[in-house]
């Protein structure tokens, strides 16, 4: 175990245990600090980011992340908190996405001159991947999506987006090729068994509220070298950081939890966040605690849905372009993650919303994904990977399925959510809780913030990126 702990702050400063070094209970741990509390942020692994990080691959001692992470221009939350520990620089802004089907043909998206929510106008026009009746048909859909403002958006929240999208009379086809091309990677899950709301809310505020929300960041280091300032900040705030442990339980006397149970004693704490994945908080509370919280007694109406990233390694550059979105066929998303020094290229390919594939083999998996890669990237043709890293992430979000929202706990009990009443001094972060976003990076950082706003009184949520007047005008707000 790793046991970083800092100057101590003299008898006032609060102690909140947070079990969890995601970036949920980083970012809870960052805001703490600010609120001048004693922050104890507990992590089961050696590193922190949790399922946002990477690791050495001990077949050949290379630093790989566990998958690519992509944020957008919108995630104001995670943008806010990569500027507080000092990494903003290591994003870079992509302003234009690459399509293919394949055969080497590429269409750039990119925003124009136009404002938002019609920026896309220009590059929509020039797609070739669509036909003018396809464009139409996304116009007709797009239309009826900023009508319905974020009030129009709740109220499909128990339905599918395919609903949302056969009501707007869009084909089958236009559904796979573009709108099923957005919607299972920022959400992962696919637009028939996605809640409306989630996809919605992806076209609305990352697409057409603003002409930069749609940009996408992409680090340019490792994940986990982006957390590398949190130790020190943590530290010289005056907090601690284990590393290395994991909480075995949580510590409930009476109406009030009073600290976290490890292997080797209890860490006494005033409050407690918990920034566990739900099946993972599920396995450390007792019956009393759940009996005692109604935001505790939903954990098991949650399901998972996977993500297979793969990494893989051409002797010799094959792709020129950042990135890639691949229609028409199993891998979606490809990623140039640059050329080694000894000449060779690594690539990662990402299949979100990925059931069918975790239970097939390496070979097939490789067989299926070169395949693809040869149709996408003609000069990768006759060129087989000379290494390949497989990961299947079993359980890398939760299912935004409809409905789901109703179970997502608020931070702090009695507040909104699931919460009317409850043990008052736990509160509660993830990706999964209640911040009205899908389970990504930007949902677990606004569930952090949350949650120590709750303890502290201070700090919160940052505001989400402005709407663009025209759009606010058409009545997206
Ligand atoms: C393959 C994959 C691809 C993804 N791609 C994207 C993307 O492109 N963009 C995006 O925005 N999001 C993406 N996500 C989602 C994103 O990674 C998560 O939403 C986010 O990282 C969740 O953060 P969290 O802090 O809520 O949870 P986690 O990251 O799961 O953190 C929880 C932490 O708790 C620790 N822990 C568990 N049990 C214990 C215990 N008993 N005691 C102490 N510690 C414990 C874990 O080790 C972990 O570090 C992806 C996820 C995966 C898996």
């Amino acid at each position: 175990m790793a046991h970083l702990e800092g100057e101590e702050r003299g008898a006032v400063s609060k102690r909140v245990a947070i079990i969890g070094g995601g970036l949920a209970g980083i970012a809870a741990a960052v805001r703490l600090i600010e609120a001048d509390c004693h922050p104890i942020l507990i992590e089961t692994s050696k590193r922190l980011g949790g399922r946002a990080t990477s690791f050495v691959d001990p077949r050949t001692g290379e630093m790989l992340d566990n998958c690519q992470h992509v944020l957008m221009g919108c995630c104001t939350n995670l943008i806010d908190l990569y500027e507080r520990i000092g990494v903003l620089e290591f994003i870079k802004w992509h302003r234009s996405v690459y399509w293919t089907s394949g055969r080497g043909e590429i269409d750039e998206m990119k925003a124009g001159w136009l404002p938002a929510p019609i920026h896309f106008t220009n590059s929509m026009r020039r797609m070739r991947l669509y036909s003018l009746g396809d464009k139409r048909q996304i116009a007709r859909a797009m239309w009826r999506i900023i009508r319905l403002g974020s009030k129009g958006r709740f109220a499909w929240r128990d339905r599918t987006f395919g609903e949302f999208l056969r009501e707007c009379r869009q084909s089958d086809s236009i559904i796979r090729r573009f709108w099923n091309a957005i919607i299972v990677s920022a959400c992962n899950l696919d637009v028939d068994r996605v809640g409306a709301g989630f996809a919605l809310q992806v076209f609305q505020e990352g697409f057409l509220a603003n002409k930069w929300s749609y940009t996408m960041g992409l680090a340019t280091v490792p994940l986990r070298e982006l957390y590398e300032p949190v130790v020190q900040l943590i530290v010289k705030g005056g907090g601690e950081i284990l590393l290395g442990e994991s909480a075995r339980g949580i510590a409930y006397e009476g109406s009030k939890v009073t600290g976290v149970v490890l292997a080797d004693g209890l860490v006494e704490a005033a409050d407690v966040i918990s920034a566990l994945p739900f099946d993972r908080l599920d396995k450390i509370i007792s019956d009393t605690m759940r009996k005692a919280d109604t935001r505790l007694q939903t954990l098991d109406r949650f399901k998972h849905s996977p993500i297979l990233g793969v990494h893989l390694f051409f002797d010799q550059p094959v792709m020129d372009l950042p990135h890639l979105t691949v229609v028409d066929h199993d891998i979606q998303w490809l990623f140039n993650k640059g050329i080694l020094e000894d000449g060779s290229q690594h690539l990662h390919i990402v299949i979100s919303g990925a059931d069918e594939w975790m239970d097939r083999s390496e070979e097939d998996i490789t067989e299926r994904i070169v395949f693809d890669i040869h149709q996408a990237l003609p000069s990768s043709v006759g060129l087989e990977p000379v290494r390949v890293r497989i990961i299947k992430e079993k359980r890398a979000t939760f299912a935004p399925l409809p409905g789901v929202d109703q179970f997502r706990p608020a931070a702090a009990p009695g507040t909104v959510g699931l919460g009317g009443g409850g043990i008052r001094n736990l509160f509660l972060a993830g990706d999964w809780c209640d911040v009205g976003w899908p389970a990504t990076m930007e949902g677990a950082v606004r569930s952090g913030y949350a949650a120590a706003e709750a303890a502290t009184g201070e700090g919160g949520i940052v505001e989400n990126i402005p709407v663009a007047p025209l759009a606010r005008l058409l009545g997206l707000r």
